[in-house]
């Protein structure tokens, strides 16, 4: 079998079978200083790798794409291997046909900040690379990705994209708090209905809430604080059967653990403000599908709603992206010693992970998920007055709403991130006023566990 995709700025061909040959870059147009001049290179030789590889061989691309995904030193006219940083609003245009054109959408280029920006292409580029690169659907219509000023911007404008008064949204209640207040509160004034599906694993109950007035289905998988997981694939046969998009939240699995577009989804979101960006340095979120809906958000409501995200946030968090594998990796690494500890550990009730064995959607998360996701969520033995206890006898973890940072987080996630809800609302949500959300950073894993070790001493 053939395939074609768009990789960043070059075309990646694919021959998947008994051979793998991955030959990336091989015949990139580049802008040699000054010259423009027309330069053909090989960047990597032709490597063939088994079929028992081909898994190695995806992470390694992933690997890769942290690095160098969106950018191309060849295309920057100095050859800066840091992909720059455009502050600048407004762009010249040569003539007033072509800033027609630019401005209607239908020729590329930057016109002003609100509409497009380098910076910002350059990560949109890099999540749309790491997302769509091995999703089939999307070899051949491309895919891409919209920056916005935060992840609940994102879900605003995928809102006002899709629907209009009278519409619904079908969704799972599991959400984050923001999330859930956002479709729950902030956008039924405009008579848009969020239709909460009473269980999320089954699908017959997903069916029976669709009508001709649904424009999407959403979901966020794993979700936060629980760690369900869903059948993405089965997801989106429903939604598709019904001729409706399956939009994913992905930002707790990142695209190195989960890659929703190549299950069948057709948007997967990020707030890039957590994992993605990893240190905290600034807020971001991001819509990614194919090429043709992406420009079409772009062309309509991104443009009207103006939630863009500032270019010196995007090259932040483009910068913490190169290092994403890795410290996945090790939050991964971390997660797994934490989960451990506390399974066995008189003073927790319980342990949500979508990776330990008895969490109710395993199974799922065990066939989707490629490695540990950070989040963890405990319900502490006591009730809310000893849980805040444990909480404040911590010392080194922190107590932040923050998620997927380097640094080790602690979160009472029924007074802080869901305290918006109203209690019926949280338990509908399976938050409880004893539990406790950490969100395991990357330090030393013999620093964090004794911290909570003895943090659950006090209670
Ligand atoms: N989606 C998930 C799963 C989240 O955890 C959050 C925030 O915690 C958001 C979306 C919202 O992102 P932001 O805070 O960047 O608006």
């Amino acid at each position: 079998m053939r395939s074609h995709s768009i990789f960043g700025n070059c075309f990646l061909e694919r021959v998947t079978g008994s051979l793998c040959s991955f030959l990336a870059r091989d015949c990139l147009m580049c802008y040699v200083t000054g010259k423009f001049e027309r330069r053909e290179y090989v960047m990597n030789p032709k490597i063939t790798l088994g079929p028992e590889q081909s898994i190695i061989r995806n992470r390694q691309d992933l690997k890769t794409v942290c690095i160098r995904g969106g950018y191309d030193p060849f295309d920057d006219p100095h050859g800066a291997i840091l992909p720059p940083l455009y502050r600048g609003v407004t762009y010249v245009m040569p003539d007033t046909e072509t800033a027609e054109r630019m401005v209607r959408g239908d020729e590329y280029g930057y016109v002003y900040g609100r509409f497009g920006n380098p910076t910002v292409a350059i990560l949109e580029r890099c999540v749309a690379e790491l997302e769509g690169s091995n999703a089939e659907d999307f070899l051949l219509k491309g895919v891409d990705a919209l920056a916005c000023a935060s992840g609940n911007a994102a879900h605003r404008l995928l809102i006002t994209h899709f629907c209009s008064s009278g519409d619904n949204i079908v969704l799972s209640p599991y959400l984050y708090g923001g999330t859930r207040h956002l479709v729950e509160h902030r956008v039924s004034f405009a008579n848009i209905e969020a239709r909460f599906v009473e269980d999320p694993t089954d699908i017959e109950s997903w069916r029976r809430l669709i009508d001709d007035r649904t424009q999407y289905l959403f979901v966020e998988v794993p979700t936060n604080p629980h760690g369900y997981m869903y059948d993405i694939q089965s997801l989106a046969d429903l939604a598709h059967s019904f001729g409706k998009p399956l939009v994913v939240d992905s930002t707790i699995a990142t695209p190195i653990l989960l890659r929703p577009l190549e299950f069948g989804a057709d948007f997967v979101t990020h707030s890039l403000t957590k994992c993605a960006a990893g240190y905290s340095q600034g807020m971001g979120g991001i819509i990614v599908g194919s090429r043709e809906a992406i420009h079409h958000c772009r062309m309509s409501e991104a443009r009207d709603e103006g939630s863009v995200l500032a270019p010196d946030v995007a090259w932040l968090i483009r910068l913490g992206i190169m290092t994403l594998y890795e410290r996945v990796m090790a939050h991964a690494r971390n997660t797994y010693s934490l989960v451990s500890a506390l399974q066995q550990h008189p003073r927790i009730r319980k342990v949500w992970h979508p990776l330990s064995s008895d969490h109710p959607t395993y199974d799922v998360a065990a066939r989707l998920l490629e490695g540990y996701p950070s989040l963890v969520y405990v319900e502490v033995d006591g009730g809310e007055q000893e849980t805040r206890r444990f909480m404040d006898a911590l010392r080194f973890c922190r107590n932040c709403v923050h998620l997927g940072d380097s640094n080790t987080f602690a979160t009472h996630c029924w007074s802080t991130t869901h305290g918006v809800l109203q209690p019926k609302e949280k338990e509908s949500s399976g938050i409880v006023s004893n539990g406790v959300r950490f969100s395991v950073g990357i330090e030393d894993i013999m620093t964090i566990i004794p911290d909570i070790m003895q943090a659950l001493e006090k209670i």
